[in-house]
């Protein structure tokens, strides 16, 4: 099978043509500029391909992508009746969405539904799906959310402690983030362990990082809330924070709310603390080299993870699982062994030479540890495609 995953963006399109069995890509890009001008980025048959090709809208950069897939020469097939169907990641899916699904005009209409929670993503989701409807009419299209993996939490987990009327009228209340990395590494870890009979901890811990509690399979609970600056510290967000800090300095300022929450979004974070970069690589060089702020950024950034970790373990009543995944989580063995210093209480005992690998699924704890600490690559557009790839098979 052959499944054309979208991500798109404000102004930006990512592709990946994939086969959701194998996992292998056979081509892959990003249309960026689109409304500006419009550039593709290609790869494909050990090659890459950077054209300019005006992109005035979505349906300009779909059309694109499909032409380069089936380019003589760039290509990767023949027509474009070889894509089966088409997956497309999707925002935020509010309290409408407890699963992937087939795209039909019920479903776009209920993404509208969800455009208050994720403002600037969904009408850019939205955008995708519309052009590829446009050039594709008859490929199955699926839409997967980033929110959905989440919906099994208990209402003690999403439920937010202020008056009703906002969640009965509003829909404000914990969702998450990341689901679709989250629902992918629960599954390679319950693959992993031979049991889904076990109490997890997610750490996806990249430049937008989150964890989740995972026990049987299902989330229930999650560091993300309606939007994803809760949970811990990130490059450039400040994570959970009393909600009067936001009002004092708005007052003190006379800065908008929406001044603030761009602040808070963007210039928070480990690159407030450090002073120097949003990036860890920088981060762990600077505090290499000495400097302190970026020491403490760092320290900051493991003692919130290893916090959420321990509430974790007892909001799931133990532990036997925990997996570090995207780009800190995967490559910074400094980090991880960061976080899990001072957790050895509660079974958890890194192995140094194992802790080495970068990037590998692989275990990195002790043959005696009692949780067993994994290091599981993230693929959400593997996730993306099985999931398009199974709701299409089940509805022929
Ligand atoms: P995003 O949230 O944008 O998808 P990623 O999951 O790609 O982010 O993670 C990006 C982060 O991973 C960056 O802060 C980068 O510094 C960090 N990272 C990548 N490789 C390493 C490494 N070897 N050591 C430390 N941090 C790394």
């Amino acid at each position: 099978m052959n499944i054309l995953v979208i991500n798109a963006g404000s102004s930006s399109l990512k592709y990946q043509l994939m086969d959701p069995e194998t996992g292998s890509v056979s081509a892959k890009g990003l249309c960026e500029r689109i409304y500006i001008d419009g550039r593709l980025n290609h790869n494909a048959n050990g090659k890459k391909v950077v054209k300019d090709i005006p992109m005035p809208t979505h349906s300009e950069a779909i059309a694109a992508v499909l032409d380069i897939l089936v380019d003589p020469v760039d290509g990767v097939i023949a027509s474009t009746d070889e894509i089966d169907a088409v997956g497309h990641r999707v925002l935020h899916g509010g309290m409408e969405f407890f699963d992937s699904c087939i795209i039909d005009d019920a479903v776009i209409a209920a993404i509208e539904k969800c455009i208050p929670l994720g403002p600037l993503h969904n009408p850019a989701n939205l955008m995708g799906i519309r052009a590829c409807q446009a050039v594709m009419p008859a490929t199955p299209q699926v839409a997967v959310f980033d929110t959905a993996f989440h919906m099994t939490m208990p209402p003690k987990a999403y439920r937010y402690a202020i008056p009703t009327e906002y969640y009965k009228n509003d829909s404000i209340r914990r969702y998450g983030f990341h689901g679709t990395s989250h629902k992918y590494v629960t599954k390679r870890a319950i693959e992993l362990m031979g049991t889904k009979d076990i109490k997890i901890v997610n750490c996806h811990l990249g430049n937008g990082s989150s964890l989740s509690a995972v026990s049987d399979g299902k989330c229930q609970d999650t560091s993300m809330g309606l939007t994803p600056l809760a949970g811990v510290p990130m490059g450039t967000r400040s994570g959970d924070l009393d909600a009067a800090v936001a009002q004092f300095i708005m007052n003190k300022y006379g800065m908008s709310a929406d001044e603030c929450l761009n602040m808070l979004n963007k210039k928070s974070g480990v690159l407030a603390l450090s002073g120097i970069s949003s990036d860890f690589r920088d981060i762990e060089n600077g505090a290499d080299e000495g400097n302190q702020d970026c020491t403490l950024a760092l320290d900051k950034f493991a003692y919130e993870v290893r916090k959420y970790i321990g509430s974790y373990a007892a909001a799931l009543g133990g532990l036997d699982c925990l997996v570090f995944t995207a780009g800190v989580g995967e490559n910074s063995g400094s980090m991880r062994s960061r976080i899990c210093e001072g957790l050895e209480f509660l079974g958890v005992k890194i192995d140094p030479e194992k802790n080495k690998v970068r990037g590998k699924e692989v275990v990195i704890s002790t043959d005696d540890s009692k949780v067993k600490v994994w290091i599981i690559p993230t693929n959400e557009e593997l996730m993306i495609a099985q999931d398009t790839a199974e709701l299409v098979k089940a509805a022929n």
